[in-house]
């Protein structure tokens, strides 16, 4: 088996072989057949390349081969963004009366689904803790179909068993899917353990420039052919010049993860113990509740990190604001550094009981990118000690 670096390189190459070094941009809405036959069987080629770009197009299906091989699975697909891929491959998998299992701490717009979406088309859902390995079982009725899992979830970093879910899904006939977003394939294939689907916001770390919305789903041949067939019918298609970009940023996926990993280990450990800050999330930190779990299924923790300040809202927005590198902004993955305060973020996706439950008000949610170290933790440092002076003041006039 090649290396995950040779894989981002190379698993492409024979899915639409060219003499072109880069590949080229189909780009192109349709494509011709030369006789009825051809045409007829291109109409019917799931995951295929040569019909019309809204059923797949050579710009995808090259992109889909590497994310399928660094996943660890038969098939993939791409979409037009993280949201594309989690909607379709639900509305592929649940019917009405069916009834879906997801976590607590989630990224917003899967909340949202679960919570607003999904009960409005009769799906009932349910919102366990994943940190409590029993949630999931004292969850699952007889009309579960599904578990979408996150692991680190956004923006708390709490890490699920994957194994553990996995089984119990297994044992009851029920299928699991995988935000893999922030641990990436570099950091943990959920496939690995058992899970089902893996799925990305392919706009964070695969993308990794802040340049594309995308979207990535993977998994067994036979169940991706059903999400191909519901995204015929949703349309969330990826167009070819972003399905190239992705393809583009894919390539140095393994050699930017390492230092994504590297910087977010760093500034988490800077910052754990800082007075303005009361505690960090970070799945690589000895303290965090959860780290030997996470050690057992990542082989690395990723550049999120949630950083809690004991000043609250005001203080967390003060952070962000003292930041010389990381701007504020709702991405994250990609080369640059970003951070934002989920708590005002999220206020338009989630009703206020919604958002008091899955974030705390002073979170800020830092993304590290892949400047030098040392200068990403002098900067976070010199933010937080402007925070705990400023508070300092607040607390003695
Ligand atoms: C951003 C994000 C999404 C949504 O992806 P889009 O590409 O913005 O649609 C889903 N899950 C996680 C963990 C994310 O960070």
């Amino acid at each position: 088996m090649p290396g995950s670096s040779t894989v981002t390189v190379h698993a492409d190459r024979e899915v639409r072989p060219s003499r072109a070094v880069a590949p080229p941009i189909y780009q192109t809405a349709a494509f011709s057949a030369a006789d009825a036959e051809t045409f007829a069987r291109a109409a019917v080629d799931r995951r295929g390349q040569d019909f019309y770009t809204r059923f797949g197009n050579p710009n995808h299906a090259q992109v889909a081969a590497v994310v399928a091989e660094l996943e660890g699975t038969e098939a993939a697909m791409v979409t037009a963004s993280g949201m594309a891929a989690l909607t379709t491959a639900v509305l592929a998998l649940v019917s009405t009366g069916d009834h879906v299992i997801g976590q607590r701490s989630t990224y917003g717009g899967t909340a949202s689904v679960l919570l607003n979406l999904l009960p409005r088309f009769g799906v009932s859902t349910t919102l366990v803790d994943q940190t409590d390995p029993e949630a999931f079982d004292k969850a699952l009725t007889p009309q579960t179909r599904l578990i979408l899992v996150e692991s680190p979830s956004n923006p708390l970093l709490q890490t699920t068993d994957l194994r553990a879910v996995a089984d119990l899904a297994r044992a009851h006939d029920v299928l699991t899917m995988a935000d893999n977003t922030f641990a990436t394939p570099l950091n943990q294939r959920p496939a690995d353990f058992g899970i089902d689907l893996v799925w990305h916001s392919a706009t964070k770390y695969l993308g990794g420039h802040s340049d594309v919305s995308a979207g990535a789903v993977a998994g067994p041949a036979e169940l991706l052919d059903r999400i191909w067939d519901a995204g015929l019918l949703t349309g969330a298609v990826l167009g070819p010049f972003d399905a190239w970009l992705l393809l583009r940023g894919i390539r140095t996926l393994p050699l930017r993860m390492p230092r994504h990993n590297a910087n977010g280990q760093a500034l988490a450990e800077a910052l754990h113990d800082h007075p303005a800050v009361s505690r960090v999330h970070y799945p690589g930190l000895a303290s965090h509740p959860q780290h030997e779990l996470a050690a057992r299924q990542m082989r690395g923790f990723g550049g999120v990190l949630g950083i809690e300040f004991t000043g609250g809202y005001e203080a967390a927005d003060a952070f962000l604001g003292q930041l010389r590198y990381a701007r504020r902004s709702a991405s994250l993955g990609g080369v640059e550094s970003l951070a934002v305060h989920p708590a005002s973020m999220w206020r338009g996706m989630l009703s206020e009981d919604q958002l008091a439950a899955s974030v705390p008000p002073g979170l800020v949610r830092l993304a590290a990118g892949t400047e030098d170290t040392a200068d990403l933790v002098a900067d976070a440092l010199a933010a937080a000690d402007v925070v705990a002076a400023t508070g300092d003041r607040v607390r003695t006039p």
